[in-house]
C-alpha cells in the first residue's frame, strides 16, 4: 500500500526568513495521481522534494504507506523521481544509467538486472537506445531513459518534478499520455508538480494547488474548476481566466441586485437571494464568471465596448471594455468589430460568489 500522507509539513529556509510550506495536510491514496500546481515560488518542489526524502522538513510528519519516514533518507525510500532535465549520468550508457539505481539499492545479480532493465527499456520504447549516451539522444528520448529508470526500481511512488517542460508542445502532449499509461499499467501512486495548466487539469485525480506556501484546495480538476473555493483558485485555474468584478449587495427584500457603479447592475432571484442572506452577512463581494458564462445579448444586460476580438478557431475571445481583460468566449460566428459596442450577459447558475473582505466563496 503507498498512501502517502503529509501532516502539518513546514518547511523553513534561511533561518525561518522564507516559510516554503506552511501547515500542509495532504492524503494520497494507494494508486491515485495527484498533481500539484500554484504560481512560482509557492512550494510545490519543496514539497516534493521532502516527499523523495531530499529535503527535511522543519516541522510535521511524511508517512508513505502508513510508515512515518520524516527522518529517513532519500535511498531508503521507496520513491523515483523524475526531473525537468532527466538528471542523467552523462558518460554512462543509457543501459547503465537504468541500471544504476538497481545496483545501488538491491543486490539483484546482473542477469537479475538486466532482465529488469530490458523490461523497463520494452514498456517506455527504448531498447533501441540502451547503448546510447545520452547526449545521442533527443529531449523526448532521454524524457523516456529517465522515466524507464525510474520504473526499472518499481517503486510505489513517482515524483515528477515539471518532467515534460524542456519538451516542445507537440512531445510534451504524447509523454503526458504515456506517463497516465504508466501510472495506470503499474499502478503506482503518482505525484506530480507542473505550472502548466493544461497537463494540470489533464493529467491528474485531483489537483492540489496550493499559493506561497498554503494548501488553497484540493479536488477533482473540474470541481476546482466549477467550484473554486476562494478567489485565488477562480483566477487560478483555467484559460483565459475567470473574470472578476467587484460588487455591491443591494435587498429590496425580495431580490438582490449586484451593482459594480459603473453600469453593471444584476437582479438574483428570489431564490439566489435568499440563498444569499443565509449563506453571507456581507454585502460586498466580487463575482466570478468565467468566459465561456459570458454571453451576448440583444436586450438587457450591460452595455460595452469590444476592445479586442481574438479568434481562437471554435470560438472568438471579445475583451471587453467593462474592465481590463474582461473576457467573454463566445461562438466563431459572433463577430463583432472592435470598438462596436455589445450587450454582455451570464446566467446567476453560472456566478461565483466570494466575499470581498476574505476571497472565500460563498456557498
Ligand atoms: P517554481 O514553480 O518556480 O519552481 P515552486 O512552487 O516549486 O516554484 P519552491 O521551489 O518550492 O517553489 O520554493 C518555495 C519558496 O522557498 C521560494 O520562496 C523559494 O525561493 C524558497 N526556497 C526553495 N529552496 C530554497 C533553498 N534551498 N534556500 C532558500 N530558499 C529556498
Amino acid at each position: 500500500m503507498a498512501t502517502v500522507t503529509l501532516d502539518t509539513l513546514r518547511k523553513e529556509f534561511d533561518n525561518g526568513r522564507v516559510v516554503a510550506v506552511e501547515g500542509l495536510d495532504l492524503d494520497i491514496e494507494d494508486g491515485e495521481f495527484v498533481t500539484v500546481v500554484g504560481p512560482s515560488g509557492c512550494g510545490k518542489t519543496t514539497t516534493l522534494r521532502m516527499i523523495a526524502g531530499l529535503e527535511r522538513p522543519t516541522s510535521g510528519t511524511i508517512r508513505i504507506g502508513g510508515e512515518d519516514v520524516t527522518d529517513i533518507g532519500a535511498r531508503q525510500r521507496d520513491v523515483a523521481m523524475v526531473f525537468q532535465n532527466y538528471a542523467l549520468y552523462p558518460h554512462k550508457t543509457v543501459f547503465q544509467n537504468m541500471e544504476f539505481g538497481l545496483r545501488m539499492s538491491t543486490d539483484l545479480g546482473k542477469g537479475e538486472r538486466r532482465e529488469k532493465v530490458e523490461w523497463a527499456a520494452e514498456m517506455m520504447g527504448i531498447e533501441n537506445l540502451l547503448e546510447d549516451k545520452p547526449d545521442e539522444l533527443s529531449g523526448g528520448q532521454k524524457q523516456r531513459v529517465a522515466l524507464g529508470r525510474a520504473i526499472v526500481r518499481e517503486p510505489e511512488v513517482f515524483l515528477f518534478d515539471e518532467p515534460l517542460s524542456n519538451l516542445d508542445a507537440k512531445l510534451r502532449t504524447t509523454m503526458r499520455t504515456e506517463i497516465q499509461r504508466l501510472q495506470n499499467e503499474l499502478d503506482i501512486t503518482a505525484v506530480y508538480v507542473t505550472h502548466d495548466q493544461e497537463e494540470a487539469m489533464t493529467m491528474c485525480d485531483r489537483l492540489v494547488i496550493l499559493k506561497d506556501g498554503e494548501l488553497q484546495q484540493v479536488g477533482a480538476p473540474k470541481d476546482t474548476y466549477d467550484h473554486p473555493e476562494n478567489e485565488f483558485v477562480g483566477g487560478f485555474i483555467g484559460s483565459p481566466s475567470m473574470n472578476f468584478l467587484d460588487v455591491a449587495a443591494e435587498d429590496d427584500g425580495t431580490r438582490i441586485t449586484l451593482t459594480d457603479g459603473e453600469g453593471v447592475s444584476y437582479q438574483l432571484s428570489p431564490e439566489y437571494s435568499a440563498a444569499l442572506r443565509e449563506a453571507s452577512t456581507s454585502d460586498q463581494f466580487r463575482l466570478g464568471i468565467r468566459p465561456e458564462d459570458v454571453y451576448t445579448t440583444d436586450t438587457g444586460g450591460t452595455q460595452t465596448t469590444v476592445d479586442v476580438i481574438e479568434p481562437v478557431g471554435s470560438d472568438n475571445y471579445l475583451y471587453l471594455d467593462l474592465r481590463p481583460d474582461f473576457i467573454a468566449r463566445v461562438d466563431a460566428d459572433v463577430e463583432p468589430s472592435p470598438g462596436d459596442t455589445v450587450r454582455i450577459t451570464f446566467d446567476e447558475s453560472k456566478i461565483r460568489l466570494f466575499e470581498r473582505e476574505t476571497g472565500d466563496a460563498v456557498d
